[in-house]
């Protein structure tokens, strides 16, 4: 038999004991809640990164045949800093008539030992049309002076001194241009030249013919036009 402080006692007890597992309980359900809603939350993100890269990769515009000869990184050529954004694309001739793509790649290489010169190109286009790619494109190129930091850079070869881009070059151009600007939703005023940077007079023959360049972009957005409306 219990006496009665005794009783007391354990009436006590047994109600910490209940108000113990009650408190228990209910910190389990609210953590329980909480997680839920945070793994709900990471969901929704997910969720929303996937469409992101959804509306990417629906590019109405066939990516072109593109060889990747990455240069090893280095501090003239290929420094690896981030190109966060893409604002624009920029065009320029190499200024050394006849030269092909892939010597022109390997000039970019050769700088990380001549030291000579920080220079190079995103991509280079040669004279049978077949483009080059030197760097990634989340890489920053030394190509285009204070706008490398938010630009894609594309160095043109052409036969002669006048700097006009020969058929082949052109037309590579014009399909990259327009792929480029479908995966940056970017628009015909976003494709300059390396002249509108800083009045350097690249692309040659594009920077004395005013109505060849504006050509350019023209023929650019109806390739555009004429690829994206082939998939309706
Ligand atoms: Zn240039």
């Amino acid at each position: 038999m219990l006496t009665k402080k005794q009783w007391l006692r354990k009436k006590r007890k047994k109600k910490y004991f209940m108000l113990f597992t009650i408190t228990s309980l209910t910190l389990f359900i609210l953590l329980m809640v909480l997680l839920m809603s945070v793994s709900v939350l990471k969901d929704m993100n997910i969720t929303k990164f996937s469409l992101i890269n959804f509306t990417r990769s629906a590019n109405p515009i066939a990516k072109p045949e593109i060889m990747e000869m990455f240069l090893t990184p280095n501090d003239y050529s290929r420094p690896q800093t981030p190109l966060k954004k893409v604002n624009s694309i920029v065009v320029h001739y190499t200024a050394n008539p006849k030269t092909g793509a892939e010597a022109n790649r390997n000039y970019f290489e050769n700088l990380r030992i001549s030291k000579e010169t920080s220079a190079s190109s995103h991509f280079v286009i040669g004279l049978k049309g077949e483009i080059i790619q030197c760097i990634p494109l989340d890489e920053i190129s030394f190509a285009s002076n204070n706008r490398n930091e938010d630009t894609i850079s594309i160095e043109c070869c052409h036969p002669d001194e006048t700097g006009k881009f020969n058929d082949s070059t052109y037309g590579s151009l014009i399909k990259l241009l327009a792929w480029l600007c479908k995966e940056y939703n970017l628009d015909r005023d976003d494709i300059i030249r390396h002249y509108d940077v800083n009045g350097k007079l690249c692309p040659l023959y594009y920077v004395e013919h005013e109505d060849a360049w504006e050509m350019l972009k023209n023929d650019v957005m109806a390739y555009i036009d004429e690829n994206a409306a082939k998939d309706k």
